[in-house]
């Protein structure tokens, strides 16, 4: 099918990566002239983490990424009065996290397209108009295209959205915070691999020492010390930050006068979009575009690419262009109730975040220094950390030329080569496929594999035994693993 999908971010290129691998026309819009650089860090862990390990990307987001070593609450005066070892949440996910960029993130997925998918940059979908077989697209500057399908992976302000379901506001639920983040060059006073923070009631301020002397700074405050101030400006928003946090204490006077020099400052509400569908005639939402889980929930980039990854599976196993709808439901019915689940968390996890109260602040400060006690930090975080909660359900599809197969398994792999010594490995994530019961359809050509035909196989062996018995035989064979 022909896919356009409009948004290069986290979900974009994951989802044209995993569509391009059953052959589908994919055109990526992105509306920044050049991919992003810059900009804050996320925690990488869960479904997130075990996609990369899939794609072959981990190593490169490992090495972009830190592994922070505590987080440290300190007071006015720069004391420490609360925070935990990080190693504490890297026990309760098993030592599967890692902290990098969003943009390196995004970047690494999209350079594991090799060049394969069209990308338009500097540009934007501008028009959907449904035909009886498809979309008629238009774009801000390009030519218009018909295309089967259209996703909106653009993010939280998505405007695939806002031109098939209608304006944000129907679907913007506020946390009743705002986020400002930037990154400083040269900031004197670096503490390597440690996030430390400052807190008064309804405002953060946090600093993370990074690599080329750079530092990123992260500002959370309740909405109503925004006082209706206008922050459309890169000037609006550095005096609205300096507004609210120069009398903060700490490092708040140095922090505000060295955003004097910084050329970007990313400001946006602490918001979650929830709708009723993800997906309205031919057009789906992935991403935050879809359910917005907002920065509390820690893990809107996993849970990114995860949705794209259920998305491109379930479209992979349509029989055909017009079986979308049905692909979207399924998507939808897969990923919808796991994401709100999700989101109702990192709601009740915002006043933690940033407590409003000087009390709130002194029991999150006792709360973290109780974690030095081991099953009283693995009662807090191990109930945030079920990366296997989502991994058991999702659909992989893939396609490879089959001729004379070497079928081999491991613990947690499985891969086939063929006759021209390509290999194709399938790893299965988490507690995946091949650690559950799997439900396997093989849909070789006619004459591949013992059965001949679409089978349905319910054992590792059964699967290894349908490849075994192919020989001289040249076709595109397509996996579909669906979890339990
Ligand atoms: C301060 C902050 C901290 C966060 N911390 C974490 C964390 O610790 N862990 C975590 O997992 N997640 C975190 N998140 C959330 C995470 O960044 C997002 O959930 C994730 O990036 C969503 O990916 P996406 O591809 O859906 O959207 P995005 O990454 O926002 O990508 C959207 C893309 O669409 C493009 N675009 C926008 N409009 C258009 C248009 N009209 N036409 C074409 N292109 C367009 C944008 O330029 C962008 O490239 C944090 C978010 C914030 C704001």
């Amino acid at each position: 099918m022909k896919i356009v999908i409009n948004g290069a971010g986290v979900a974009g290129p994951m989802l044209a990566y995993w569509l391009r691998k059953s052959n589908h026309d994919v055109l990526l819009v992105e509306q920044a002239p050049v991919l992003r650089t810059g900009g804050y860090i996320i925690d990488f862990w869960g479904s997130g983490y075990d996609l990369a390990e899939k794609m072959g990307i981990l190593p490169r987001v490992l090495e972009l990424g830190y592994l922070v070593k505590e987080v440290r609450f300190v007071n006015s005066h720069g004391r420490k009065v609360g925070g935990f070892p990080a190693d504490v949440f890297g026990a309760a996910v098993g030592g599967r996290y890692t902290s990098v960029r969003r943009t390196d993130i995004a970047a690494t997925i999209y350079g594991a397209l090799d060049s394969a998918v069209e990308t338009m940059y500097g540009d934007s979908i501008a028009g959907l108009q449904e035909t009886s077989d498809g979309v008629h697209v238009t774009f801000d500057r390009a030519a218009p295209r018909d295309v089967d399908l259209v996703v909106g992976a653009d993010g939280l302000h998505s405007r695939v959205r806002e031109l098939a379901f209608g304006h944000q506001t129907a679907f913007e639920h506020s946390l009743g915070y705002h986020v400002a983040a930037f990154e400083v060059d040269g900031y004197r006073c670096r503490d390597e691999l440690t996030y430390v923070a400052h807190a008064v009631p309804g405002r953060a301020i946090s600093r993370f020492s990074m690599r080329d002397d750079k530092t990123l700074i992260l500002c959370v405050f309740q909405d109503k010390y925004m006082n209706g101030g206008r922050t459309s400006t890169l000037d609006e928003r550095k005096a609205m930050i300096s507004s609210i946090f120069s009398n903060l204490g700490w490092e708040s006077r140095q922090i505000l006068a060295a955003m004097d020099d910084v050329s970007d400052v990313y400001f946006d509400g602490v918001t979650q979009i929830r709708m009723d569908h993800w997906s309205r005639g031919r057009t789906a939402l992935v991403g935050d575009a879809a359910a917005c889980v907002s920065l509390l929930a820690g893990e809107g980039t996993g849970l990114a690419m995860a949705e794209a990854y259920v998305l491109a599976g379930e479209l992979c196993a349509c029989g055909g262009p017009g079986d979308y709808a049905a692909a979207f439901a399924r998507y939808e019915a897969r990923m919808k109730p796991f994401i709100e689940g999700k989101q109702g968390s990192a709601a009740k996890f915002a006043s933690s975040f940033a407590p409003t109260t000087a009390l709130g602040i002194a029991f999150r400060n006792a709360v973290t220094r109780l974690f030095a006690i081991r099953p009283v930090a693995e009662f807090f975080v191990g109930r945030i950390s079920d990366p296997s909660a989502l991994v058991a359900s999702v659909v992989d599809s893939f396609s490879m030329t089959i001729d004379a197969p070497v079928v081999q398994q491991t613990a947690n792999n499985f891969s086939v080569t063929n006759a021209a010594g390509t290999t194709v490995t399938f790893a299965s994530i988490g507690i995946g496929p091949f650690h559950q019961p799997p439900n396997i359809q093989v849909t070789p050509v006619d004459g591949v594999g013992t059965s001949g035909g679409a089978s349905n196989i319910t054992t590792t062996s059964a699967l290894i035994q349908e490849f075994s018995g192919t020989t001289g035989i040249t076709g595109t064979v397509q996996l579909l693993f669906t979890g339990n």
